[in-house]
């Protein structure tokens, strides 16, 4: 016999967080845009972040790949603890390079405006970084390539250039792309925002089959009702702070964040 508490602690657990963010601060000059911000994606779910345009959201995911830096805060990405702070002289410390360059290998970004390089070839575009940061043969970086474009279902685009690609079809490179690395964390930042509304469900396939493979990924997206469905979790961010957060069901019906998810009820 276990008890319902026991239950109730043992996922937690047995499901070692991906991504622990604690109390993260991050400034633009004046601008206080997170203020405090503390989450942690267990292994094998699905965050999705949600909130206001200006709310902080695309900051706070830059933050968990370092593609910016946190004022203030602790961040813990697989078995990597950092903490950040200000040194004397005003400069933001934590980080050195080496842990910067094993942070990028384990936490791949896809856009909300796709960022392909232009002058690869898709296939070019997906093996790039896992042979520059992960220095993987070229032999070994096309053949992981090859997979996840088999995965997305571009692998007969595999010598077009992005230019000839529809939208839907350049945000499911990025996936791949992202997949290619084979990180810890994949985060996802408004990735259907930029695309035509006929081409919205080819790529939110692509993120639910994911999803239902067990991937870790923080989403930030305006797609309501998929974010019910694929999220284990659900972050309400309002003006750089967590208002609300738990399961969809429970953010849903928060009063504190009604008026966001469902405006017109
Ligand atoms: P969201 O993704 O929720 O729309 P952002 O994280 O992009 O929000 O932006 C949050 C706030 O930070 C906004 O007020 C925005 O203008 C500001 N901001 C974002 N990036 C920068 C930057 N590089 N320099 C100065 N201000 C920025
Ligand atoms: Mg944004």
């Amino acid at each position: 016999m276990t008890s319902s508490l026991e239950r109730s602690l043992r996922p937690q657990a047995a499901t070692p967080a991906a991504v622990v963010a604690d109390h993260l601060i991050k400034r633009y000059g004046d601008l206080e845009v997170l203020k405090g911000v503390s989450l942690s994606v267990p292994e094998g779910t699905v965050t999705s972040i949600i909130g206001a345009s200006g709310s902080g959201k695309s900051t706070l995911l830059r933050c968990m790949n370092l593609l910016e830096r946190p004022d203030r805060g602790d961040l813990a990405i697989a078995d990597e603890a950092i903490r950040f702070a200000r040194n004397p002289q005003g400069d933001i410390i934590g980080l050195d390079r080496r842990q910067l360059q094993r942070l990028r290998a384990k936490v791949t970004m896809v856009f909300q405006q796709f960022n392909l390089w232009p002058h690869l070839s898709v296939l070019g575009n997906v093996i790039e970084a896992p042979m520059r940061v992960k220095r993987l043969s070229r032999r070994r970086a096309i053949a992981l390539g090859e997979h996840y474009l088999e995965r997305v279902g571009m692998a007969d685009k595999r010598d077009a250039y992005p230019a000839f690609l529809s939208g839907g079809q350049q945000q499911r490179v990025a996936i791949a792309r992202a997949l290619a690395m084979e990180p810890r964390l994949l985060l996802f930042d408004e990735p259907t925002s930029a695309l035509d509304p006929e081409r919205v469900n080819e790529v939110l396939g692509v993120i639910r089959g994911l999803a239902d493979e067990g991937r870790t990924m923080l989403l930030v997206t305006h797609e309501m009702h998929f974010a019910r469905e694929v999220s284990d979790q659900l972050v309400y961010l309002d003006q750089g702070r967590i208002a609300a957060s738990g399961t969809p069901q429970d953010v849903f019906e928060d009063p504190r964040c009604r008026h966001f998810v469902a405006p017109a009820a």
